[in-house]
């Protein structure tokens, strides 16, 4: 995805020969200071969107961007090569908050003492097992998690809390983990069990910049992102996207602070990659039974101002290279689910 690369030049126009290395540090330098952050506080001087996502509703979009994922990584599964254990749990962390709400969260929840649970996905292994909101993990088979410690930057907690999700997943490759969980003061025992799924780490990061990517860690989703899309349909175009960047192993272009990480890069080869995500991610959303017909929408909307671009100032292929794409891979689905019967016989 990526449309932020081409921002700069809404304002002005630009003269070729500018190679793509230049548009890619003008890009870093103008566009990408907002860093998203989530959820909502760590910057006060965000931007002014920040009510809409104030508190419950969130987490109520937190949770809707991790269910669609949770599907598409759960029903992809024959998509893709490496499988991983998910479980519905979308994570909250101290250093998110601001340090004036930490307190607060400390004493409601002891969000102090290792990762918290913000939402659980319905129907996943978590939700199963009881897991809830405002539970906190303390240990996984008798190991701590890290905790955070006090005053933490946000450029030091992040490590930290993929760390967490690293030791968590590292248990659940191994079967099911014996988890000790703090829930209203009293730690308790329970066991969580794991789906064998796509890729689907996942995170809706505050910005007012309509975007996703992907760090090579975690997809990351903008809150202008989830407004832009009308649909969970759309949702999926733009998550299968990114999950495909992902599972397809292509070099990050942001690192988990939504900064700039591929310099140099070539434009026919970032196309490419482009094109390869459009379709797993196509294949991705129709295995999780979304609607494919939102996708020619979406991608009109989101990236019919910039289709006048020369080619080489474009960060995407071209949008009647994606449409075609689109009916390409609807037409093979189609022609699958055609001869499906047959192939049983
Ligand atoms: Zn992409």
């Amino acid at each position: 995805m990526e449309l932020i690369f081409i921002r700069p030049f809404s304002a002005f126009a630009v003269r070729a020969p500018v190679l793509l290395p230049a548009i890619l540090a003008l890009a870093a330098s103008n566009a990408l200071a907002a860093a998203p952050v989530s959820p909502a506080s760590e910057h006060p001087a965000t931007p002014p969107s920040a009510p809409a996502y104030a508190g419950s509703s969130l987490r109520a979009a937190d949770l809707r961007v991790a269910s669609v994922v949770f599907r598409l990584a759960g029903y992809g599964t024959p998509l893709c090569r490496r499988l991983e254990p998910l479980t519905g749990i979308v994570f909250h962390h101290l250093p998110e908050y601001a340090p004036a709400d930490r307190p607060g969260m400390i004493s409601r929840y002891g969000l102090d003492r290792g990762p918290g649970v913000l939402a659980i996905v319905g129907d996943s292994p978590a939700a199963k097992v009881g897991l809830e909101a405002g539970d906190v993990l303390l240990s996984v088979d008798g190991k701590a998690f890290v905790r955070p410690p006090d005053g933490i930057d946000s450029k030091s907690w992040r490590p930290l809390t993929d760390k967490s999700e690293d030791q968590l997943e590292d248990s659940l490759r191994a079967g099911p983990a014996d988890l000790i969980v703090l829930r209203r003061g009293r730690e308790r025992a329970l066991t969580l069990d794991s789906l064998p799924a796509c890729f689907g780490r996942v995170r809706l990061a505050y910005s007012n910049q309509v975007n996703a990517f992907s760090t090579g860690h975690e997809v990351v989703m903008t809150t202008a992102m989830l407004d832009f899309v009308r649909s969970d349909d759309e949702l999926a175009i733009v998550l299968g996207h990114e999950l495909a960047h992902q599972i397809l192993g292509h070099p990050p272009m942001r690192n988990a602070d939504g900064l700039l990480a591929a310099f140099g890069i070539k434009a026919g080869e970032y196309w490419q990659r482009e094109a390869e995500a459009d379709r797993l991610g196509l294949r991705l959303a129709a295995a999780a039974g979304y609607d494919l017909e939102a996708a020619i929408p979406f991608w009109r909307r989101y990236l019919g101002k910039y289709d006048w671009y020369p080619q080489l100032f474009r960060s995407h292929p071209s949008l009647k290279a994606r449409e075609r794409i689109v009916r390409e891979e609807m037409e093979a689905i189609a022609r699958k689910k055609a001869t499906a019967p047959n192939d049983r016989k």
